[in-house]
């Protein structure tokens, strides 16, 4: 498919480094394993802390609260908004906000988090780094911003994963919350960053969008089904995103489970004429579709961002330059000029 132009970054998309500590303190105590060593109870929390938590956004964060895929009660609701916060990815209302920011517009110029208009790094991770998208976009989330639980929740969102590590350290001493909070949020975020960075790069395209998505199997079992993130860009809206027998979402095998019980109801489900969408498409388009994404390469996203970037560069110098000539001239022209103002004037007889 065609790759669009790529946007060129403003100032506060630069990443904050200073704020950006936390994020790259959790990376750094994983290496605490070094010490620890790894015990099989704590590997087994850290894997059972990493499914739960991935369930809480993909099930809750996403399914639910991005694209209201299904319907609950507000304790479920808030059950959901819970288990979502303690993956340590901002609030609920914040995450939730931006996700429908980013189908509004995706790979378009305005999306929050495009690799094909930013680069990958941008895509992955540098978005949520930087000042720019730090807060709530309360005009997005209308629906679920009024339950006051949820405002809460989204405000304070620190304090699950903070109460979920202490809670670790006191069960499990100092190897537990190395393993169950600092190695299983590292993965987790990694896990569910994919989905704006590598699913939106490597795959296969079913069906035609205005972005690049595609679906990919190995990110769907990272991520709990949402690798099949074309599905997912074609017809945002329903409960499962594997949307074939082959296409397995463990995210929707839950659910359903929990429709059976009642928990959950309205799983909305696609068409079989949006299923089966692309058995019209045109040979041309097919080809199309089976095209790769050009992100790295001489002509791929990546190299035209580069150029962007340093074309970009290159105007501002010459534009500063330039104005530093033209101050410079200035500066001669007042100087001559004062000169001229302060010289003694000539006198008609020489002084005794
Ligand atoms: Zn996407
Ligand atoms: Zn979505």
């Amino acid at each position: 498919m065609q790759t669009p132009s790529p946007a060129l970054p403003t100032d506060n998309e630069r990443l904050n480094w200073l704020s950006s500590i936390p994020f790259f303190a959790v990376h750094l105590m994983c290496f605490a394993v070094l010490w620890v060593g790894a015990k099989p109870v704590d590997v087994a929390v850290c894997v059972g802390l990493y499914i739960v938590r991935m369930w809480g956004i993909t099930a809750g964060y996403h399914r639910y609260f991005s694209h209201r895929a299904f319907k609950t009660g507000r304790v479920f609701q808030f059950i959901l908004a819970l288990v979502g916060s303690t993956s340590t990815q901002k609030g609920v209302l914040w995450w939730a906000a931006n996700h429908r920011h980013h189908h509004r517009f995706s790979d378009q110029a305005e999306d929050i988090h495009s690799p094909i208009q930013r680069g990958f790094w941008w895509s992955h991770m540098n978005w949520i780094l930087c000042d720019k998208y730090g807060e709530t976009r309360m005009e997005a989330i209308k629906d679920f911003a009024r339950y006051p639980e949820l405002v809460w929740l989204n405000r304070f969102h620190l304090v699950p994963p903070v109460a979920l590590a202490v809670a670790l350290y006191f069960i499990g001493g100092f190897s537990m919350l190395v393993w169950g909070f600092f190695v299983s949020t590292t993965v987790l975020w990694h896990g569910t960053f994919t989905i704006n960075s590598l699913s939106h790069i490597f795959g296969k395209r079913r069906y035609k969008t205005t972005d690049t998505s595609r679906n990919n199997w190995l990110l769907a079992l990272i991520t709990l089904g949402e690798g099949w993130h074309n599905n997912h860009h074609y017809h945002q809206n329903t409960a499962n995103q594997g949307w074939f027998w082959w296409e397995v979402d463990l995210s929707y095998y839950s659910l359903k489970v929990l429709s059976w019980m009642g928990v959950v109801e309205g799983l909305r489900t696609p068409s079989e004429a949006t299923k089966y969408a692309f058995r019209k498409y045109t040979p041309e388009e097919r080809a199309e579709l089976a095209a790769p994404t050009r992100f790295w390469g001489a002509d791929g996203a990546r190299a035209q961002l580069v150029a962007a970037k340093t074309a970009a560069k290159t105007a501002a110098g010459d534009a500063a330059r330039a104005a530093g000539d033209a101050a410079k001239v200035a500066g001669d022209k007042v100087r001559e000029a004062l000169a001229a103002a302060t010289e003694p004037l000539p006198t008609s007889s020489p002084a005794p």
